[in-house]
């Protein structure tokens, strides 16, 4: 495959000077680059780009190109382009030198189930890096003078060329002396020491919807690490954790617990009031002839629906608790009616069963 002209791939002409070739390449560089291009040529093209340049910005090579020219150059010199690709992309080199979105955070908020039905608000203490308030990210303090950085002459960047038994190898890293900036302060910023940001403890209020469940997570956006360089701050993940409730128990939207009768209130019904979960009371009507786990269903008395609209319900369990002891009336009660019914009507296990795996029991 024949190379192109490299003059060509960076778009200068023969004469272009140190800083017009690498401004050029810059410019490509950002263009074709495959974090930024999703393009499958842009990655083709970028290849190109890095290797003109990779030529053209060192004056010994850039001298034996004009001379010999791209076919007589190519793999003579022997460095692998596909390294020199890789340093590229697997090196952290281009993510530190511009702006960099901060980290996102989790932390974790237990609530009652009154406060998942009813909704809530939060305040939650986030401890986090932010901006730093004396330099505004910039790591240097107020009024310090900058000088060009004498490591990397400015470009932020240094390359090293390493001999292998494979070729050359180019690689480019930050600049371990301004970390990419290209300038160098006299005095770093007494705040945070040059860091840019500065570790903060935050209240953030995080506001809790209706119907919220166990294990569900809640986004607050920006709410995470602040960025570096200019990059936007990260979000802040809210794991919702579901406390034990005394009386309730959730399912779903439907709210479950359990309502002792006696063998009288089951077998001639009643109107029994229970608590809710808003903190109020229902009236239930427990029919006639009840059995025991059976369940009646308060509708609407559940949690709100979290995405959707109306609550679930809220599901009394009936548990009929025969007395241990009786009163000396209720024991002449009790043998008159064990003479009038010897044969108990057929009982529902299935019913049972319900209870059990509603209940754990
Ligand atoms: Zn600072
Ligand atoms: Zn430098």
């Amino acid at each position: 495959m024949a190379r192109a002209d490299h003059y060509a791939v960076l778009g200068v002409d023969r004469g272009a000077t140190a800083d017009e070739i690498r401004s050029a390449y810059r410019k490509l560089a950002r263009q074709f680059h495959p974090d930024v291009s999703a393009d499958a040529a842009a990655a083709e093209r970028f290849k190109e780009v890095a290797q003109a340049y990779e030529i053209l910005s060192d004056p010994e090579k850039r001298q034996r190109y004009d001379m010999f020219g791209a076919s007589e150059f190519g793999d003579a010199a022997g460095f692998g382009i596909d390294d020199l690709f890789n340093t590229f992309l697997g090196g952290t080199r281009r993510r530190e030198r511009g702006p960099v979105r901060g980290a996102d955070l989790r932390l974790q908020v237990d609530l009652d189930l009154e406060e998942a039905v009813a909704g809530a608000e939060k305040v939650v203490r986030v401890p986090r890096q932010e901006t730093c308030g004396r330099c505004h990210g910039s790591g240097a303090e107020p009024g310090a003078k900058t000088a060009t950085c004498g490591t990397c002459g400015g470009r932020g960047e240094v390359r090293q060329v390493q001999q292998s038994l494979f070729g050359r190898f180019v690689t480019v890293a930050t600049c371990p002396r301004c970390a990419g900036a290209g300038k160098t302060v006299d005095q770093l910023c007494t705040e945070c020491r040059g860091e840019g940001r500065v570790h903060a403890e935050r209240e953030v209020a995080v506001q809790i919807p209706a119907g919220i469940d166990d294990g569900q997570q809640i986004r607050v956006g920006g709410e995470g690490e602040s960025g570096m360089r200019g990059g936007p701050p990260g979000d802040l993940y809210v794991l919702i954790r579901l406390r034990e409730h005394q009386r309730f128990r959730r399912e779903g939207d439907d709210l479950l617990h359990v309502l002792r009768v006696t063998p009288a209130q089951a077998a001639l019904g009643d109107a029994v009031t229970v608590p809710t979960i808003d903190g109020g009371a229902a009236q239930v009507k427990v029919p006639a002839g009840s059995q025991h786990g059976q369940s009646v269903r308060l509708r609407g008395k559940g949690v709100p629906r979290l995405h959707g609209s109306g609550r679930g319900d809220q599901l009394v369990y009936l548990e009929v608790v025969i007395p241990r002891s009786l009163t000396k009336e209720e024991l002449s009660l009790y043998q008159k009616l064990k003479q009038l019914r010897r044969d108990p009507e057929r009982q529902d296990d299935g019913i049972l069963g319900k209870v059990r795996d509603a209940f754990g029991g």
